[in-house]
């Protein structure tokens, strides 16, 4: 069949199959959970899925053909990661600002602001809404990341 018809089954599309086929092996041997991103041939209402080359309409979370999950966004995991990120940043602003800035105007212009503006224990709660509020931000740019590529497809390793 592939070989009376180049057209539709091209060198670059046999590759691509073989270097799927290798690393489904690959993992399967290794137990690693499957990821790959649908194939981005244009579809119009929807994805082929790059495990089965079923067609997957742009409402299902789920490859009928292999049951693979389709993630349009982040994964629970890349969630999680974000919040870690974000909750980091904005502590070290907070401290920042709150923690070494008095100090900062202090010795520079010679001011008489006092520790945490004088904010004390208010302070800390600025900078804990500030390090949940950048998680949160942090939370919604990777999901925005995500969702301007085709969606993931995920398919459990069989054990
Ligand atoms: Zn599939």
């Amino acid at each position: 069949m592939i070989d009376v018809d180049p057209k539709r089954y091209s060198v670059h599309r046999l590759l691509s199959w073989k270097h799927d086929a290798e690393q489904e092996a690959n993992d399967e041997v290794e137990g690693r959970p499957r990821q790959l991103p649908a194939d981005d041939e244009e579809q119009e209402d929807g994805w082929i899925c790059p495990f089965c080359k079923s067609f997957v309409g742009l409402e299902n979370h789920v490859c009928l053909g292999c049951r693979a999950e389709v993630i349009r966004g982040s994964t629970a995991k890349e969630r999680d990661n974000a919040m870690k990120v974000g909750l980091l940043v904005g502590a070290l602003i907070a401290f920042g600002v709150f923690g070494l800035m008095p100090q900062w105007l202090n010795s520079t212009f010679g001011w008489q602001v006092p520790a945490t503006f004088g904010l004390g224990l208010v302070a800390l709660g600025i900078g804990g809404g500030l390090a949940l509020l950048s998680g949160l931000g942090c939370i919604l740019f990777d999901e925005r990341l995500h969702r301007r590529r085709p969606p993931r497809f995920f398919r459990p390793t069989l054990t």
